[in-house]
């Protein structure tokens, strides 16, 4: 009995022995990259501060890039720390330096010339590189209409790669690289017209191009481009085969294809034409109201961009606009809605405007507490829209195909039934243009998205800008004043 117990435990013992030397031989060996950031817990990120990358809203960061670097963080059970390079020659030799961020996520091009610098990862988005010029100058039309034009593009880029490669065929054409702008800042330049010409891809421009009233496409140089995340150069494929491994899951998931319509896709929504006029409204008609936007917001406690994104969708920010149904006014409230809010000029801006604010807060109200934010939010601008009564018809009829009657993207999918007899027949308040109130919260979104964008307070430690109205740059932000909804 004893002897046998004496010899378990030697066995015991040998198997500890060899277990410890089977880990001694396994540390011997280096571990590989993912091997190394998984046990320090934190993934290091280098990006560019931009609209289209990364920067600070009310929430704290955000931007395409950040968003898609965080799920692959939160994927791998990291921490994400994310650094800006102030130009592209810095992101790449901070990607190159020991002890450096192990990703560039940048909105890069994974282009011929980077190839010894980094190392790409499959495409998560397909751009096309579109020379930009000022509206009122004559469009370029093809790379021959480049030559004695004013050229300016971000030093180190995919573009300045192109245009060099442009230079063998057309010796006269000439262009100037800049490592002290952003993408924005050549947008500008294009449209204060400092510049003739720039070359930015065309999902910056899609979402600059509301910022800019002057800039228009001149045309695509060349084919479609990849953007990919880059590594450092080297063996060890082991990060890089977990990206790959993310993006492909973000295509099959749809949430990739969720979140480029979040951020690109306003020209989409607006049209290009509806981008442009848009900016220009922006800049024309918006600062007439927002201070009465901000008053009422005030008041109400409401953020002041959903106001002025529904008095956009409203009525293009027009005091005296008015509609065959007799609703009108800035906020085109009907004469009972003005009248309940204690409204007496519809056609007084202010007034419009405090009593829409008044209006949507009290819709919201009468919503049933299971709808929780952020939806809630768009199920009251549904309501405004389209009342209460549909709204409510909308989900039980949402609850009855087994979908949630308190997720507006459950509902919104079967809003359009309310104008089908074979269902409104079916429900209380009977027809109702469904489809309306869905174009309406989806144009007051991509609005109020664009808003936050644009009022982000900026150049935290230094001056802020005289108005909020601005254009983001490439300085780096501090939260806004404003709560979130
Ligand atoms: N995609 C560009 C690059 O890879 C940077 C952004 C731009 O210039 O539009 O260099």
């Amino acid at each position: 009995m004893f002897a046998q117990s004496v010899f378990r435990l030697r066995c015991a013992c040998w198997l500890s022995a060899i277990g410890v030397l089977l880990l001694l031989g396994g540390c011997a060996e280096e571990p590989s990259t993912l091997e190394r950031i998984q046990a320090e817990g934190t993934l290091r990120v280098v990006t560019r501060n931009s609209p289209a990358t990364y920067f600070q809203d009310r929430n704290g960061e955000t931007g395409f890039e950040y968003e898609l670097v965080k799920r692959f963080a939160d994927d791998l059970g990291l921490k994400l720390e994310i650094e800006t390079a102030d130009n592209l020659d810095e992101l790449f030799s901070r990607l190159n330096q020991t002890n450096g961020p192990v990703l560039a996520a940048a909105g890069l091009v994974g282009s011929q010339g980077r190839q010894t610098q980094a190392r790409f990862s499959s495409a998560y988005l397909e751009v096309t590189p579109q020379v930009v010029y000022r509206n009122g100058q004559q469009r370029p039309s093809r790379p021959g209409d480049l030559v004695d034009k004013r050229i300016l593009v971000l030093k180190g880029s995919s573009h300045a790669e192109q245009l060099q490669a442009l230079q063998q065929q057309i010796p006269e054409l000439k262009f100037e690289e800049s490592a002290a702008v952003e993408v924005v800042d050549l947008l500008r330049m294009v449209d204060e017209g400092q510049i003739d010409l720039t070359l930015v891809d065309s999902n910056e421009l899609a979402m600059n191009q509301v910022y800019f009233p002057n800039v228009r496409v001149a045309f695509d140089l060349g084919d479609a481009q990849h953007l990919g995340w880059a590594v450092a150069p080297g063996e060890d494929t082991s990060l890089l085969d977990e990206i790959n491994a993310f993006i492909a899951r973000a295509h099959e998931n749809g949430s990739l294809q969720r979140l480029k319509q979040r951020y690109y896709g306003h020209v989409d929504v607006l049209g290009y034409v509806g981008a442009y006029t848009f900016a220009k409204h922006l800049q024309q008609r918006l600062p007439r109201y927002e201070a009465f936007f901000r008053q009422a917001a005030q008041t109400h406690g409401v953020d002041w961009r959903l106001l002025a994104a529904m008095g956009y969708q409203e009525s293009l920010w027009q005091p005296t606009a008015t509609s065959k149904t007799g609703v009108r006014g800035l906020m085109m409230l009907t004469l009972r809605t003005a009248q309940a809010m204690g409204v007496s000029d519809r056609l007084d801006p202010r007034q419009s405007i405090e009593g829409g604010a008044k209006y949507i807060v009290w819709v919201k109200n009468q919503l049933p507490e299971s709808i929780q934010e952020p939806d809630r939010t768009w199920f009251a601008l549904a309501a405004y829209n389209v009342g209460g009564g549909h709204l409510e018809d909308a989900r039980k009829l949402t609850e009855a195909e087994g979908l949630d009657p308190n997720k507006w993207l459950d509902v919104q999918k079967i809003l359009p039934r309310l104008s089908q007899k074979q269902w409104y027949s079916k429900t209380r308040y009977g027809y109702a243009r469904g489809g309306e109130p869905v174009h309406f919260v989806r144009n007051i979104r991509r609005y109020y998205d664009i808003l936050t964008w644009v009022t982000q307070p900026q150049l935290e430690g230094t001056q802020l800008a005289d108005s909020s109205l601005h254009v983001p740059g490439i300085d780096k932000r501090k939260p806004a004043e404003n709560p979130p909804l």
